[in-house]
């Protein structure tokens, strides 16, 4: 494969990956907890200990991918300006 395909073709399959991730998955891991949905404290014998509910993701851990915010927010401008 020449230099020139390899650099149309390397970003094409990252970008068609991540379109397909965001339809097959909407929803990925909040970056602030993690997916737990909460805060890790710590007791003072060091064990791990469920903390405050997370505030980015409101407890539930999951958050909306960027690609599919886009695309909700496409679909909803588009359906709205539309009859
Ligand atoms: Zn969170």
């Amino acid at each position: 494969m020449t230099p020139f395909l390899a650099a149309i073709a390397i970003p094409a399959v990252i970008t068609f990956g991540y379109i397909s991730l965001c339809a097959v998955s909407p929803f990925g891991p909040c970056r602030k907890c993690q997916g737990l949905g909460f805060a890790l404290e710590t007791t003072r014998r060091g064990k791990p200990k469920r903390g405050k509910d997370c505030r980015r993701c409101r407890g539930v851990g999951r958050r909306l991918r960027t690609g599919r915010r886009i695309h909700n927010a496409w679909t909803r401008t588009y359906r709205n300006g539309t009859r």
